[in-house]
């Protein structure tokens, strides 16, 4: 077991001893959880397979899902790849630091621990003042996936991180909640056009506007398993689950909060202690043991930012069965969806 340092950091003006002893971890091959403006990611220096390999046994993460590089400048993402397209330089230019992740061709020093075996590497710099310093004080690209266990919801706060990886990991600097909530949207650009493999903070919507026409990856909508080759291992695997079993409706509002109590009324009649995730606008029309809102409709920001935090409130609550409204697929909302579609393990309730 090792002893886990927690380290309040201010997440505007990051102390500097803090990111220093933080660095220090990182570059003796140890780990590190940090804010950043998505959820908190698992740090490692990304040149240190030995050290990428303890990111791995610490989530209990399975060793063919790859792991996205975090960078402070756009040299170390040349240091990284080789062959960036143009239309990868324009993305880079817009929606860098951000909550963008680019697929690209890996150079041979990219450790395989990494790309779980690809010869692509993802790569992003993120937007957040604690998670750039801790970059560039520890001199490496770090690679970092969501600080939770392989298979929980990503962590959004420092006690998050600490619930799933107290004991397992060296460090963990509380910069506060995260304020996107969800996930990078990962694009792969070494196909044109380029394709979303993972929906998240940069909307399908602002991609469009900057290089035109953007595919979007079958597995990044989550509609239901997909067995087929897909471009990245990870893709396939379980994701995002609270402990719960969760039931995901879909359709119009109305027909939504029809079925949505159909269904709490069965569970609660075979005796099942019942959560709902509804919306601002429809949480008032539940009967359930449990009834939490995402936020309103017309603010999906505010659904990504609840969504993961909710999903373990769900677990305090000790309810069975979670009952999810589905939300529009538009703006954030994609990338809300493709996490309650996993969370369900793909249960999805027509309701139309
Ligand atoms: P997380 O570990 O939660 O940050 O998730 C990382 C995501 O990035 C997963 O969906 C991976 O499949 C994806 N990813 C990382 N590296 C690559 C790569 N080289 N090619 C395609 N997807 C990748
Ligand atoms: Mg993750």
């Amino acid at each position: 077991m090792t002893r886990t340092v927690i380290l309040e950091v201010n997440r505007e003006k990051p102390e500097k001893p803090k990111i220093k002893s933080a660095a220090d971890v990182i570059r003796n091959g140890g780990l590190v959880a940090f804010p950043t403006e998505t959820v908190y990611g698992l740090g490692a220096d990304a040149l240190n397979a030995k050290a990428v390999k303890r990111i791995y046994a610490a989530k209990k993460r399975p060793l063919d899902n790859p792991i996205i590089v975090h960078v402070a400048t756009e040299q170390e993402t040349l240091q990284l790849t080789k062959n960036i397209p143009l239309k990868a330089k324009k993305l880079i230019s817009v929606f860098w630091p951000g909550p963008l992740t680019l697929v690209l061709r890996a150079c041979e020093k990219v450790p395989k621990a990494i790309t779980g075996g690809l010869d692509t590497v993802a790569v992003r710099m993120p937007r957040h003042n604690v998670a750039l310093a801790l970059i560039e004080e520890s001199g490496v690209p770090i690679a970092a996936p969501s600080a939770n266990r392989s298979g929980r919801p990503s962590p959004t706060t420092a006690e998050h991180v600490r619930q799933d990886l107290d004991g397992r990991i060296e460090m963990i600097l509380d910069g506060g909640s995260t304020n996107i909530g969800v996930e990078s949207t990962v694009l792969d650009v070494t196909v044109d056009p380029p394709e979303i493999l993972r929906p998240g903070g940069t909307t399908y919507e602002e991609l469009v506007k900057i290089v035109g026409q953007v595919k979007i990856h079958p597995a990044a909508l989550a509609e239901k398993s997909v067995r087929a080759k897909v471009p990245s291992p990870g893709m396939k695997h379980r994701h995002y689950a609270p402990t719960a079993e969760l039931v995901l409706v879909e359709g119009s509002v109305e027909s939504t909060v029809e079925k949505t109590q159909q269904i709490i009324n069965y569970n609660l009649r075979i005796g099942k202690r019942v959560g709902v995730l509804a919306t601002d606008e429809t949480k008032d029309m539940y009967e359930a043991d449990v009834v939490k809102s995402l936020g309103s409709r017309a603010d999906l920001s505010s659904a990504a930012r609840s969504l993961f935090r909710l999903l373990r409130e769900f677990d305090e609550d000790k309810v069975d069965i979670i009952v999810a409204e589905g939300v529009p697929l538009e703006g954030l909302g994609l990338a809300v969806m493709n996490r309650l579609r996993k969370a369900s393990n793909y249960r999805i309730v027509k309701a139309d």
